[in-house]
């Protein structure tokens, strides 16, 4: 069975001449008059290097045209449904109407997958009017010109991205990347936590020179390797991998700027502190900023062989972390030994699955049940005496998850606040040591 991809929207914003241009065949009828009869609704179409099935709504939508809720009880509502997809199509020209409004909202409760397609975008300007669409709270408008095939290659791409990997393909579903693109990982911590031994360790052989000279630096060493889950794992460069050879440069704080330089390249973040010693400031300050970077990030807490009060060393750890690192809270620490080797094998599989988080995309029926609850919960503080409404939320970004909320004077809700739907959302959606972006949007 293929996926059925669905096109939704009011009349006259160009659902069929999208079909058409989706189907690569002239099926439907296209017509300045709405309401005009179409005699074909359903095409086979290959999206991204997909096969679907494409529904053009078109024609549907006409029926009772009292209520939004009149019309999506008949045929549409069906097909929506049974819809694997939904391409809402709104006609940037125009601007939003009152029934692009209302589908929307329909579309946000019914929590099907959906990408917003603001149509009619060709030339100078399409862009700026498109945006107007991010309102709905449906995503990020997919600017396209159905009638000129501008923006498709996007669309096609939103469209694959959506549909997730074909099912026979690769079961690696679960961060919806290319599974042969490796994870790219900065092993970073302090001078002499470990970082060398682990590398080793992980990738099995004395690929890292272990006793260099003083001053040799060894720029942009790339190690690439299949780790046990499975996948190609990347190493970026960090100042960890220049081994230091002297005494004095140990004592030598570790530079930001070679932090900062790997943070930026990587995805995810093993932070590599030694047990022996506990998390410093020094430690926090590298996951704060790997947060700030929007990195996700692991603890390996190294040197576990040699610590003789597992209990206490441990509840001491945890006690750090909860007092200082807030923005990463529920952090994956995965005690081990580089040395030895052993709870090694736990390491890989926290870091795929804290990848799997900071990639996931939830949706956006999905987070608005989420905001419902939070909001009636606790809801939000007056601001000088005025009521904010907060509308809805959407997820606008994965990797870190970004979720931007929508309501009225919301971008004056107090910090407070913020951080209660911040760790509300973290807690409903399991993101433990998963930097997460709250953006707030007034709308009037
Ligand atoms: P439907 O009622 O939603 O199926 O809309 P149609 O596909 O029939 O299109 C309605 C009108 O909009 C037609 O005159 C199309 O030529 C026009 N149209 C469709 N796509 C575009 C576009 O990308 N840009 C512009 N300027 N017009 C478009
Ligand atoms: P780096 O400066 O972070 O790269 O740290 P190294 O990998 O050079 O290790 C610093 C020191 O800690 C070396 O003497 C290692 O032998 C030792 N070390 C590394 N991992 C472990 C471990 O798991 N257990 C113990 N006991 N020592 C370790």
């Amino acid at each position: 069975m293929h996926p059925t991809v669905v096109i939704l929207g009011r009349p006259n914003v160009g659902k069929s001449t999208l079909f058409n241009r989706l189907a690569q065949r002239k099926i439907a009828i296209v017509d300045d008059t709405p309401g005009v009869t179409r005699d074909r609704k359903e095409a086979p179409a290959r999206i991204a290097g997909r096969d679907v099935t494409l529904v053009d709504t078109a024609g549907l939508e006409e029926a009772p045209p009292d209520t939004v809720a009149g019309r999506m009880r008949n045929s549409s509502e069906a097909a929506l449904r049974a819809a694997d997809l939904v391409l809402f199509v709104i006609d940037a020209r125009a601007g939003l109407m009152p029934a692009d409004r209302a589908f929307a909202a329909w579309l946000r409760r019914a929590s099907l997958p959906v990408l917003l397609i603001a149509n009619k975008a060709e030339g100078r300007g399409g862009m700026a009017a498109a945006m107007e669409a991010f309102e709905l709270g449906l995503g990020t408008p997919i600017a396209v010109s159905a009638e000129h095939n501008e923006g498709l290659g996007a669309l096609h791409e939103a469209v694959a991205e959506a549909l997730g990997e074909a099912p026979d393909e690769d079961e690696d579903e679960d961060t919806g990347d290319d599974p042969e693109r490796p994870l790219r990982l900065a092993i970073v911590g302090r001078p002499n936590a470990g970082k060398s031994t682990l590398l080793n360790a992980l990738i099995g052989q004395e690929r890292m020179i272990t006793g260099p000279e003083p001053g040799l630096t060894r720029d942009s060493v790339a190690v690439q390797w299949r780790d046990p889950t499975g996948g190609l794992v990347r190493l970026v460069d960090t100042a960890g991998m220049r081994k230091k050879a002297r005494i004095e440069e140990k004592l030598e704080q570790m530079s930001v700027a070679s932090t900062l330089g790997a943070l930026k390249e990587a995805e995810l973040v093993l932070l590599v502190v030694d047990a022996l010693l506990g998390m410093d400031e020094q430690d926090l300050r590298i996951a704060r900023l790997a947060e700030r970077e929007g990195r996700a990030v692991v603890i390996a807490f190294n040197k576990w062989d040699a610590v003789e009060e597992r209990t206490a060393t441990r509840q001491k750890l945890d006690d750090v972390l909860t007092a200082s690192l807030a923005q990463l809270k529920g952090i994956a620490v995965v005690p081990l030994s580089a040395q030895t080797g052993r709870g090694l094998d736990k390491l890989m599989p926290a870091v795929r699955a804290a990848y799997a988080l900071w990639n996931r995309r939830i949706p956006t029926g999905e987070l608005n049940r989420w905001f419902e609850n939070a909001l009636a919960r606790h809801p939000p503080p007056a601001v000088s005496g005025r009521r904010v409404k907060l509308r809805y939320a959407t997820m606008t970004k994965a990797r870190p998850p970004t979720i931007t909320v929508f309501g009225t004077r919301a971008e004056e809700i107090p910090e407070e606040y913020r951080r209660y739907l911040v760790n509300s959302f973290r807690e409903a959606f399991t993101m433990p040591g998963v930097p997460v972006r709250l953006q707030l949007r007034g709308t009037s």
